[in-house]
């Protein structure tokens, strides 16, 4: 069990790690902070050799208990940057690609400022920036924009450490490496072939230790964005005569959020629609910065947030009128940014305090109107039964087809419709439990990186859902880490992996 100092250097005992809403936690057997690959294959070695499993940690913004592992955690913060791709490198026909080889602690902050020095720009994010690039990556975080890629499809190659500690390159059958000129010194496995790509780019660390990843990215844009309020009633309309859904396929960037409970009657919406503008018609001056301003006052102060809270728990009654007011709020908003500036959707504050659950559901006016129209009675009989409200509005995002094979997108274009809470108000879990019982029998698929216990109470669903692509997903699982290295309780107990692996 000894190990070696080049790798007690790097590490702590007794160390606690904690994800960002603190509601996982877990204090493994030794964290380590790897400064390089070589560092991640000696440990995945010892680990091996005495039987231990590895996982990494991103900055821990799953709400989800998707990361830990109580064996070795790997932090990844030290490696970090970003460079463009040597286009020697690649096949003929992808030399001008905008390609680069980012590393695998680089949070998406840090990489959408990196990217501006280059004068490119990540095609599409969520809804903030704290996560790192492959935390993203492996529970599929997403954006909105039906015709925009969510993380695990804007990747081109993917660089991990894999069992034995052999270094892989993982790319489509048709990746951009040229295969006469192998990846750097050769000894880095390149493997060509969609079924190892597409199960490993959203694998919540199944696979390996990623270190790096090549992304595609665009040239640096702008965006307009517009937030308009509308009634329930309408919205229904709109979308059961189709007008909503062709303009959400029109429309670069388009979600709405909605008060769950009514008022007056009817449930208010806020539209939010984004478009890409050219460079020459961005504003200039104080009103560019208007809405980031406002919602990082309102969601960056943890004292107001707490407030809140303790408002909440005292007239939990009051939680539809203070949505309504949120709402409000945005009306007739215009805020003109570069493109990352305009994605982030929220404030500090409330990455620390809220949680939330998401479900997936294919893109049907059908299912969008009884989707909502579900959660408005089941917000209704919370309140009526057991005195819970929940604390903020509904999120309807919209997002392109995937080919990641556990991608809860796959195949078809999806919404999601996310319930963000604040963590602590009365009836929290309870209210995300009843959530996903409703959601999951209506078919919605949670997201991997928000509450979704239920999947494991019921890993039939998993299997159900994903059908013949499990299996072979299952089979790259153990090709890549034939020992279970890389598994963690939540992989075993969604019912991923079918038996337990016999360690060695
Ligand atoms: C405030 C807030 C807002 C959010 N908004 C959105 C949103 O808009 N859209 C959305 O889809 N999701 C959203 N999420 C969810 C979040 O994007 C995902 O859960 C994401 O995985 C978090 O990234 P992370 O770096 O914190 O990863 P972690 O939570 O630390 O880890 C996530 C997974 O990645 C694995 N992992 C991390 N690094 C590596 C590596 N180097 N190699 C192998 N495996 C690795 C971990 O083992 C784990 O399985 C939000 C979460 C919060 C807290």
């Amino acid at each position: 069990m000894s190990l070696p100092d080049s790798l007690l250097e790097i590490s702590k005992e007794d160390f606690t790690w904690r994800n960002a809403t603190r509601n996982v936690e877990v204090t493994p057997r030794r964290i380590f902070f790897p400064r390089h690959r070589e560092h991640i294959s000696a440990i995945v070695q010892v680990a091996e050799r005495d039987g231990l499993r590895v996982r990494a940690v991103g900055s821990g913004h799953s709400y989800s208990e998707v990361a830990v592992e109580d064996d070795y955690l790997l932090g990844m913060e030290h490696l970090e940057g970003v460079e463009r791709v040597d286009p020697d490198r690649l096949k003929a026909g992808h030399r001008d690609r905008l390609l680069v080889a980012v590393q695998a602690g680089t949070t998406i902050r840090r990489l959408n400022r990196l990217l501006k020095r280059m004068d490119l720009a990540l095609p599409n994010m969520g809804a903030v920036d704290y996560q790192t690039v492959s935390g993203a990556l492996m529970t599929g975080t997403h954006g909105s924009g039906i015709n925009k890629p969510a993380f695990p499809d804007m990747i081109r190659a993917i660089r991990l450490v894999g069992g034995g500690g052999m270094y892989y390159q993982i790319e489509p059958t048709d990746g951009i490496t040229d295969p006469e000129q192998p990846p750097e010194d050769g000894y880095i496995r390149l493997i060509q072939d969609d079924d190892t790509f597409y199960s490993t780019v959203l694998s919540l660390g199944a696979m390996g230790i990623v270190y790096e990843l090549v992304l595609e990215v665009e040239e640096t844009f702008w965006m307009k964005e517009r937030r308009d309020l509308m009634s329930w009633t309408e919205l229904r309309r709109a979308i059961l005569e189709g007008r909503f859904l062709t303009e959400v396929e029109q429309t670069d960037f388009m979600g709405f959020r909605i008060n769950p409970y009514p008022i007056d009657g009817d449930h208010l919406c806020a539209l939010t629609r984004q478009w890409i503008i050219d460079k020459a018609d961005r504003p200039k001056g104080l009103n560019a910065h208007f809405r980031n301003l406002l919602s990082s006052i309102g969601g960056g102060l943890e004292k107001l947030i707490e407030w809140t809270i303790r408002t909440l728990n005292r007239r939990p009654e009051k939680a539809p009128g203070r949505i309504q007011t949120a709402l409000k709020f945005t009306k007739d908003l215009t805020f003109t940014g570069r493109s990352y500036r305009v994605l982030f959707q929220s404030g500090s504050a409330v990455a620390g305090r809220g949680i939330s659950s998401e479900f997936a559901f294919e893109v049907r006016a059908d299912l969008l109107v009884g989707a909502l129209e579900a959660a408005f009675q089941l917000v209704d009989q919370l309140a009526q039964t057991q005195g819970y409200y929940q604390s903020s509005f509904l999120s309807v995002r919209f997002v392109q087809a995937s080919r990641a094979l556990l991608s809860p997108t796959y195949g078809r274009k999806t919404f999601f419709l996310d319930v963000p809470l604040l963590r602590n108000i009365r009836g929290d879990r309870a209210i995300l439990a009843a959530y996903q019982e409703r959601m999951m029998d209506l078919g919605g698929i949670p997201h991997w990186g928000k509450i979704n216990e239920r999947l494991y109470e019921d890993t039939t669903f998993t299997q159900d859902h994903l059908g013949d692509r499990l299996a072979r997903w299952r089979a790259v699982q153990k090709e890549l880490d034939p020992k279970g290295t890389f598994l963690s309780d939540f992989i075993l107990r969604a019912g991923l992996v079918d038996q337990p692996v016999a360690f060695v």
